[in-house]
């Protein structure tokens, strides 16, 4: 288990949560961030593997950017129902 830094009483937790930052005019919203969340004071810490991604992806250009942040699922191919 690791001490909370900020009120040195909580533990940090592994946790899964939304994580947002501004990318110019564009939020970026990344769900189920990993991250370490303090049980006592709500002190937040990201993944530090995972704020590195986020570094590169900010520093990509946009296009590359959008491409790299395809967290959500592919669509579900649309079937149509066949008609008797
Ligand atoms: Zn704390």
């Amino acid at each position: 288990m690791i001490q909370c830094e900020e009120c040195r009483i909580g533990l940090l937790h592994q946790k899964q949560i939304t994580y947002l930052d501004w990318m110019g005019r564009n939020a970026i919203v990344v769900a189920n961030a990993p991250a370490l969340v303090c049980d006592v004071c709500g002190e937040t810490q990201y993944d530090l593997e995972f704020l590195d991604r986020m570094q590169n992806l900010m520093e990509a250009t946009p296009e590359e950017s959008a491409a790299a942040l395809r967290f959500t699922p592919s669509p579900v191919s649309k079937r149509r129902w066949q008609q008797l």
